[in-house]
């Protein structure tokens, strides 16, 4: 099997800067940086993170594979305007947190289009090529959702590409990715805001200002995601909204009953809370990876 040695980046932010970045870590890959904005690509120029730069994404043609790594809610009309640009030889493939409406819109309006779609669990609050980090992807999942449609030979050559980035592939079907990623990603974001949004708007003016003035890496930590790019995360919780409701009323559900035996059944709370910390402290390695094969 002929290995992907052309490989393009179509939106120059967080995610496609850091895919770049990595690849150009590797000898075996041409890279190619396309972006809508010149004064983006300056800024990627500086770095170095391609050998090719354009406006042009007419330029992608040739290429053996393309990362379209626009907004989530912009990553179909970009899908759209590549493919006219692109054969059946071209692998295409997203970064989008959401699959299943991507997935099912690209099949429905791109026919034609090799497309696979795709998802690095991977990020940070911050947005733009500036913050791009080579190592983003190491030790990271990267799922990669089929279709029917998608070939083995070219699931195989994109996941080769998420390897090479340092990620582990992991192949999963679109709807139980966006159920998934609700209950880790999307729910844990819209908790983080409410968390913070409860805390600073607290009715006890003294309190509040001494609580947030005293808040240290406790609160930093379970805030975190309160900070997340809010275009970002507007896309995320509002084209995930059936499943993050699903995670809500799961919260709620444990929430009440965590809140009883709180109230009512010390020992029996503290039996939970030892339970938890186990689990919770099992599931992270020393270094904040995942030990969940
Ligand atoms: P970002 O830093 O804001 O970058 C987004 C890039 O998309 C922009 O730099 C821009 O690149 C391009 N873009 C903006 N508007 C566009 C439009 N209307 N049409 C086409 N391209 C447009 O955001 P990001 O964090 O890299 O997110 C990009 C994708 O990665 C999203 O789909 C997100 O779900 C996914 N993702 C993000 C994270 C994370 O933690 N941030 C993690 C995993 C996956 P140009 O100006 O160069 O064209």
């Amino acid at each position: 099997m002929e290995q992907i040695t052309k490989v393009a980046v179509v939106g120059l932010g967080l995610i496609g800067g850091s895919i770049l970045k990595g690849l150009r870590q590797k000898q075996d890959y041409h890279l190619l940086a396309v972006s809508r904005s010149q004064s983006n690509l300056e800024v990627a120029k500086g770095v170095g993170v391609a050998h090719d730069y354009s406006t042009d994404m007419a330029d992608v043609k040739g290429y053996d594979l393309v990362f379209v790594c626009a907004p989530i809610g912009k990553t179909v009309d970009a899908i759209e305007q590549l493919a006219k640009y692109v054969d059946e030889n071209t692998i295409v493939t997203d970064v989008a947190g959401i699959k299943k409406s991507i997935v099912d819109k690209v099949e429905q309006v791109c026919p034609m289009l090799n497309f696979i779609g795709s998802h690095p669990m991977a990020g940070t609050e911050h947005k733009g090529v500036e913050n791009a980090l080579s190592d983003m992807f190491v030790d990271a999942k990267w799922v990669i959702t089929p279709s029917i449609r998608s070939r083995r030979e070219y699931i195989d050559k994109l996941a080769k590409v998420i390897t090479d980035l340092g990620a582990k592939p992991i192949i999963a079907d679109a709807q139980n990715h966006d159920t998934a990623a609700a209950l880790i990603s999307h729910f844990p974001l819209f908790a983080a805001q409410a968390l913070f949004g409860a805390i600073d708007s607290y009715p006890d003016e003294n309190v509040r200002e001494l609580a947030l003035k005293l808040a240290a890496s406790g609160f930093r930590d379970t805030t975190r995601l309160a900070a997340t790019n809010p275009e970002l995360a507007v896309d995320m919780e509002m084209l995930n909204k059936t499943n993050v409701a699903v995670a809500v009323n799961a919260y709620k559900e444990y929430f009440s009953k965590f809140l009883k035996v709180f109230q009512e059944d010390e020992q029996k709370f503290a039996e939970i809370i030892s339970e938890l910390a186990e689990k919770r402290a099992k599931m992270y390695s020393k270094d904040g990876k995942n030990t969940l094969l």
